[in-house]
């Protein structure tokens, strides 16, 4: 029996935290149960997850159908494309049968590709790799979610870089039923014509819209959009993310066009110990002022006022009305005021 290999690639870093992961798990969820019922994709269709943020992670191997139980997508910190794509070049390596003068083996490999952002590693051997070597027998779609993503890099990966042009849930919905639909056209065309290669299926132009992509990529990073930092519970030690997202304001003083930024609250998320794993660990000396932020966290674990307390450590920490608080990070005792004065954060990788 040939197999389809169907992998799924996903970026897992910081900016998913929040409304966009549960989307994503949702759609995977789908994905499955859906092709379940069609017969074509049943008998052929393959299905691995792998996830990267600054580490990569491969959360289910090649699995058939039948077998496949969608898992939960844990969150890191960084972008690293690079190392993602050496993964995937060793598992295609490892687990895709080849084809011998005697018997044939998988069919192409088909990798869809999901990111929000830019790499945060350099991905330009990985990339040179993939263009030279796997090029020609697996087929990546790339997915941009949002128009903060570096298509050009993707451009060089392959043709097909396709926009989710609004993140809301009826975009992911669509999203998600177009990737089924692919999936399913293309087991049907290998199982009845023999023709190797994706088909995919029609774009719905209002949520899904194929990119010519930039010929040089951008440089930034660090995802300029959300500013997101890692903090620790002190009552449960546990990590939680706290989420900002970019807004501009245009202003018009005395005929001068002026552009002022600055970082609204999203919400504080907590992880779980994986974030570490999948985490870059190197610091991004990255700073953001406390001015530019608006709006204050609570902590998601413990539900202390105060998520976003500052250590001297540099840690960033939750913190009540207890007389003299513990910091997770360094377990330095410390009584918290509060300083009016703007000082600078540190940043994670987004
Ligand atoms: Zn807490
Ligand atoms: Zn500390």
């Amino acid at each position: 029996m040939r197999r389809l290999p169907v992998y799924f690639l996903i970026d897992v870093s910081e900016s998913m935290v929040g409304d966009q992961m549960p989307y994503v798990e949702e759609g995977l969820a789908s994905i499955i149960k859906d092709l379940r019922s069609d017969p074509y994709a049943l008998e052929t269709a393959w299905v691995s997850i792998i996830v990267f943020a600054g580490k990569t992670k491969r959360i289910v191997p090649l699995t058939e159908l039948t077998s496949f139980y969608p898992p939960r997508i844990p969150i890191g910190g960084g972008t690293s494309l690079g190392e993602a794509l050496e993964f995937l070049m060793h598992d295609i390596d490892t687990n895709v049968v080849k084809s011998t003068p005697d018997t044939k083996g998988d069919w192409k490999p088909i990798i869809f590709l999901f990111t929000d952002g830019a790499p945060t590693d350099n991905p330009t051997p990985a990339v040179t790799k993939w263009i030279n070597q796997y090029k020609k027998k697996a087929s990546i779609v790339a997915i941009a979610l949002g128009d903060n993503t570096d298509t050009a890099v993707l451009g060089q990966l392959t043709n097909d870089v396709l926009l989710v042009k609004n993140l809301a849930p009826e975009s992911y919905k669509s999203f998600f039923k177009w990737v089924t639909a692919s999936i399913k056209t293309t087991s049907m065309s290998v199982s009845e014509s023999n023709i190797d290669g994706p088909q995919l299926a029609k774009l719905d132009d209002a949520y899904l819209t194929k990119v010519e992509p930039p010929a040089t990529p951008s440089s930034k990073v660090i995802d300029n959009n959300f500013a997101v930092f890692l903090s620790k519970c002190q009552a449960t030690k546990k990590p939680y993310l706290i989420k900002y997202k970019r807004n501009i304001t245009p202003s018009n003083i005395e005929g001068l066009s002026l552009e002022t930024q600055f970082f609204k609250l999203q919400g504080s998320f907590p992880v779980d110990d994986t974030y570490f794993q999948l985490s870059d660990n190197t610091p991004t000396n990255q700073k953001i002022s406390s001015g530019e932020l608006v709006g204050f966290p609570h902590c998601p674990c413990c539900g202390n006022q105060y998520g976003f307390s500052t250590c001297a450590c540099g840690g960033i920490m939750c913190t009540g009305d207890e007389e003299v608080s513990t910091c997770p990070w360094c377990n330095t005792q410390a009584k918290f005021g509060f300083s009016s004065g703007h000082h600078d954060i540190n940043r994670s990788r987004g």
